[in-house]
């Protein structure tokens, strides 16, 4: 499996000299399985690059796409992805457990309010999945579970047919104020050696406790989750806004400090960063 990040920013795009290096874009991963299949998951500004390097390449096979919650920073990216517009294309929209806005009726930015072109305008065929069990995608199979996110949010386990395994959590408060979707433990027995865990680490210790129940997580509480979990590669994703490229060089310099000997190699998501997965041991 690879594991390409197009982008990797929360909330909302943060273009600018500040950001360059690990860019401004809303979260947006393309995964390919062993067999070439092509899986996104969440659909952000970053969204926009990823369609362009599928018309380059080109991309003939069903695209499926991952949403794990309706959040503006999570669909931004679908009205400007490029495979919407193409005929040939089939783009099978899979469900997420809360607000069926993605997987049950037209995505909101489609209501001519929001952007000129109607869904059901679009010239691709979208496929859409309603029900929320195990999925087999090409060589792959994936599986959800509940975030504790504000209107809920759908993390995702993909296991693919070469051994490689990649789980998504993101919008996710590891800690949140009132009664967990899913508990740290239900958490870490979805990841168990996972060999890529993504994890949405928006926060610092220092921005708590003003922003609990926010629904992110504190970079600290993350490391604790994959090193329980005993992933092989932990990527903090979802940056905050404000938080500059030094600040993320600082966040990788602690994160890689907090990791050593455990067996857990940490890296601080950015752009353009591709991650060829292999099989552990
Ligand atoms: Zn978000
Ligand atoms: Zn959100």
């Amino acid at each position: 499996m690879r594991v390409r990040f197009w982008g990797v920013r929360g909330s909302v795009p943060t273009p600018g000299p500040s950001t360059v290096r690990y860019g401004g874009n809303t979260v947006c991963l393309e995964v390919r399985l062993a067999d070439g299949t092509c899986v996104v998951l969440d659909a952000g500004t970053g969204l926009r690059e990823l369609g362009k390097a599928l018309a380059a390449e080109p991309y003939r096979d069903k695209i499926h796409l991952f949403i794990t919650h309706g959040h503006w920073d999570h669909i931004m990216g679908l009205p400007f992805f490029g495979p919407v517009y193409v005929k040939d294309t089939t783009i099978v929209i899979h469900p997420t457990t809360e607000r069926g806005i993605i997987g049950t009726r037209d995505p909101i930015m489609f209501d001519t309010a929001h952007f000129p072109v109607a869904f059901a305008d679009l010239p691709a065929t979208i496929e859409r999945v309603e029900n929320l069990g195990v999925h087999r995608i090409g060589s792959a199979s994936v599986r959800h579970i509940e975030l504790n996110h504000p209107g809920g949010a759908t993390g995702f386990r993909i296991d693919d047919g070469d051994g490689t395994s990649i789980v998504y959590l993101t919008d996710n408060e590891l800690n949140p104020p009132t009664a967990p979707k899913s508990t740290i433990d239900e958490l870490a027995r979805f990841a168990e050696g996972a060999t890529l865990l993504v994890h949405d680490a928006q926060y610092l210790p220092a921005d708590m406790p003003a922003k609990r129940g926010w629904g992110h997580s504190v970079v600290d509480e993350v490391i604790d989750l994959a090193k329980r979990a005993s992933v092989e590669t932990l990527a903090l994703h979802h940056h905050d806004p404000d938080r500059d490229d030094a600040a993320l060089d600082a966040i990788a310099a602690n994160a890689e400090a907090w990791v050593r000997g455990t067996g857990v190699t940490s890296v601080v998501a950015r752009e353009g960063l591709e991650l060829a997965l292999h099989r552990r041991g």
